[in-house]
């Protein structure tokens, strides 16, 4: 039917911002064992990297990951040609990366 939807996939890669060297790996996780709210499991969507880096969020994927990643980089770009830095930090939502830039005080979050 839709045929030329086929031609579309590929296999989406984000290098974590945090180490620069391995592939974010998305991961599956179910939440909820317990608590009492049987047949109301949330699935959590975990972002997990080789050096430590674990990002979660229910409606998180690799695909928000990334199309942040760039529109930070390109909206900060417009207006500073400094390299922006990665730090993972932990607030009472989970993991979450921040970023910023020395040169122009650019500061925000990854998710
Ligand atoms: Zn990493
Ligand atoms: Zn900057």
């Amino acid at each position: 039917m839709l045929a030329s939807q086929v031609a579309a996939q590929q296999n989406e890669e984000v290098i974590c911002p945090v180490c620069q060297v391995q592939g974010l790996q998305e991961v599956a996780k179910r939440q909820g064992a317990g608590m009492g709210a049987s047949g109301a499991e949330a699935a959590a969507n975990v972002l997990a990297c080789g050096c430590g880096l674990a990002l979660q969020g229910a409606n998180l994927t690799l695909n928000t990951v990334k199309s942040s990643l760039e529109n930070t980089i390109s909206h900060h770009g417009q207006s500073c040609a400094g390299q922006m830095s990665f730090t993972p930090t932990t607030d009472t939502q989970g993991a979450n990366v921040l970023i910023t830039c020395s040169i122009c005080d650019w500061m925000s979050f990854l998710v």
